[in-house]
C-alpha cells in the first residue's frame, strides 16, 4: 500500500541572496515528511516558468506569500489523499489546475515546492535515499564537479562579462578526490589574487567564487592557469564557462572585454579561448533566441568541448527538442526550477540522453541550504553537478551531500569523468 498524502504546508523563508523564496512540507498518512525550499535566478531567460512574487512596494516586490497562499489553498485541498509515490499523477495534477503553460497562475515556485517536498516524503517513506527513490537500482555515478571560483557578470560587482569561471577536476579516481583537488586549487586562486589585486580581491560573488576587480576574460583565466599550475594538476583539472551572454548582449552585439562584438567575432573570440586554455565546457555563448549562432558554434567546436544549453532549454522538453532538431548545443543545463516539476526535468534528461546530449545537473545563484540537487544528479547518472565554489555553506550543502552518498555507495560507487573529455 503506497503512502498518501495527509498535508501540505507552505512558508517564507530566506534564500542566500535574502531574498523571500518558499519552503513546503509535505507530510504523509505513515508520518513521513519531506520539505524541499525552491532555489531562484539571477541571470533568467525569458522561456522559464513563471516565479511567484508579490510585486508591490514591500520587500521590493520579491515577496511569496502569494505563492505560499496558493499552496495552502489551492494545491493543498487537490493533492491530499493522493498517492505519494505517483510523482507523474501529482505533477500533472498540479499542471492541469495551474492551466497555463508557463505555470502563472499558481507559480513555478509553489509547484515545484511541492512537487519536490512530494518525492522526499515518499523516498522516507519507503526508507531509501532520495538518490535511490528517484533513480532506481541504476543510481549510482557521481558527477564531476564544475567548481565556479570566480564570478562575473550579474553575480558579482566586478567587469567580468563572462558570468562564471569554473575549475572541472574531471581526472581523479573518486568524487572526493576530485572535490578535494578543486578545494586545493581554490586556495591557491586566493593567495594569487590577493598577490595581485589585495585583499578586495577575495571578496567574493553569489555562489561563492571570488568576485576580484578585473575587467578582461583572459585575466580571470590566467589566474586559474596559474593556481592549477602550483597545485600540480594541469592536465586534471580543467576549465569551463558559463557565458550567460544574454547578460551582455544588446541591439545585436556583445559587449566584452571593452570591446563590442558581432556574433561572429564572438564565435572567433570564443575560438581563440578554446585554443589558448584548457577549457572542456562553455555555457549559453550567446544570446538564447540566437540558435542559429548556437548552431553553428556546435557545429565548429562541438567535436572538442561541451556546448551547454542554459537560458537557451530553459530545461523544457518542448524547447530542448527544437534544438536537439537544429544541433544547437550537446549537453543540456538541468534546473529543476526553470520548469516547475520534478517529471517535467526528469523528462527533459530523459530526452536529452536519448538524442545524445549530455546532462549537467544545476544550482540557482540564488540557493538554500537544500542539498537535493546532490541526490537528483546521482538519480540522473548524470556525471556532472555545478553548484558553486568550496564556499557558502548553500553551495557545500551540495558537495557535503554527495560526499555522504559516495560513502554509502561504497565500492558500487562510480566517477567516470567526463564523456567528451578523452
Ligand atoms: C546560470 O546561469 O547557470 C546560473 C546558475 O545562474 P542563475 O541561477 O542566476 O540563472
Ligand atoms: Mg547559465
Amino acid at each position: 500500500m503506497s503512502p498518501r498524502i495527509e498535508d501540505i504546508r507552505a512558508r517564507q523563508i530566506l534564500d542566500s541572496r535574502g531574498n523571500p523564496t518558499i519552503e513546503v512540507l509535505v507530510k504523509l498518512e505513515n508520518g513521513s515528511i519531506g520539505r524541499f525550499s525552491v532555489p531562484s535566478g539571477a541571470s533568467k531567460g525569458e522561456k522559464e516558468a513563471l516565479e511567484l512574487r508579490d510585486g508591490g512596494k514591500r520587500l521590493r516586490g520579491k515577496g511569496v506569500l502569494r505563492a505560499v497562499r496558493n499552496v495552502n489553498e489551492i494545491i493543498r485541498p487537490a493533492l491530499v489523499g493522493m498517492d505519494a509515490a505517483s510523482q507523474l499523477g501529482i505533477d500533472s495534477t498540479m499542471i492541469e489546475l495551474d492551466g497555463t503553460s508557463n505555470k502563472s497562475r499558481l507559480g513555478a515556485n509553489s509547484i515545484l515546492g511541492v512537487s519536490i517536498a512530494v518525492a522526499k516524503a515518499a523516498s522516507r517513506s519507503f526508507g531509501l535515499p532520495l538518490y535511490r527513490y528517484i533513480g532506481g537500482v541504476s543510481a549510482r555515478t557521481l558527477p564531476v564537479p564544475f567548481m565556479n571560483v570566480i564570478n562575473g557578470g550579474v553575480h558579482a560587482g566586478n567587469e567580468l562579462a563572462i558570468q562564471e569561471f569554473m575549475i572541472v577536476p574531471a581526472r581523479f579516481p573518486r568524487f572526493r578526490d576530485a572535490l578535494l583537488a578543486g578545494v586545493e586549487v581554490y586556495m591557491e586562486l586566493r593567495d594569487i589574487l590577493m598577490g595581485k589585486y589585495g585583499r578586495s580581491a577575495v571578496n567574493v560573488g553569489d555562489e561563492g567564487g571570488f568576485a576580484p576587480p578585473m575587467s578582461k576574460t583572459h585575466e580571470a583565466l590566467d589566474a586559474l592557469v596559474e593556481a592549477i599550475e602550483r597545485t600540480g594538476y594541469s592536465g586534471r583539472v580543467l576549465l569551463a564557462l558559463d557565458c550567460a551572454a544574454n547578460e551582455f548582449y544588446s541591439n545585436g552585439s556583445y559587449r566584452i572585454d571593452g570591446s563590442q562584438l558581432s556574433p561572429s567575432d564572438l564565435m572567433e573570440f570564443y575560438e581563440e579561448l578554446i585554443d589558448r586554455y584548457p577549457i572542456i565546457s562553455i555555457e549559453d555563448p550567446f544570446m538564447d533566441d540566437d540558435w542559429e549562432s548556437l548552431s553553428e558554434f556546435t557545429r565548429r567546436v562541438g567535436g572538442r568541448i561541451q556546448v551547454v544549453g542554459d537560458d537557451y532549454f530553459a530545461t523544457n522538453p518542448s524547447i530542448l527538442r527544437i534544438g536537439i532538431e537544429r544541433g544547437a548545443a550537446n549537453a543540456l543545463l538541468l534546473k529543476v526550477n526553470q520548469i516547475g516539476t520534478l517529471s517535467e526535468a526528469i523528462e527533459a534528461a530523459r530526452m536529452a540522453f536519448h538524442s545524445g546530449y549530455s546532462v549537467m545537473v544545476s544550482h540557482r545563484s540564488g540557493e538554500t541550504t537544500d542539498s537535493f540537487i546532490a541526490d537528483l544528479s546521482v538519480a540522473l547518472n548524470s556525471g556532472q553537478i555545478k553548484t558553486g565554489a568550496p564556499a557558502r555553506g548553500e553551495r557545500v550543502a551540495k558537495y557535503n551531500r554527495l560526499l555522504e552518498i559516495e560513502e554509502e555507495l561504497g565500492p558500487t560507487a562510480l566517477f567516470p569523468g567526463l564523456p567528451r573529455v578523452a
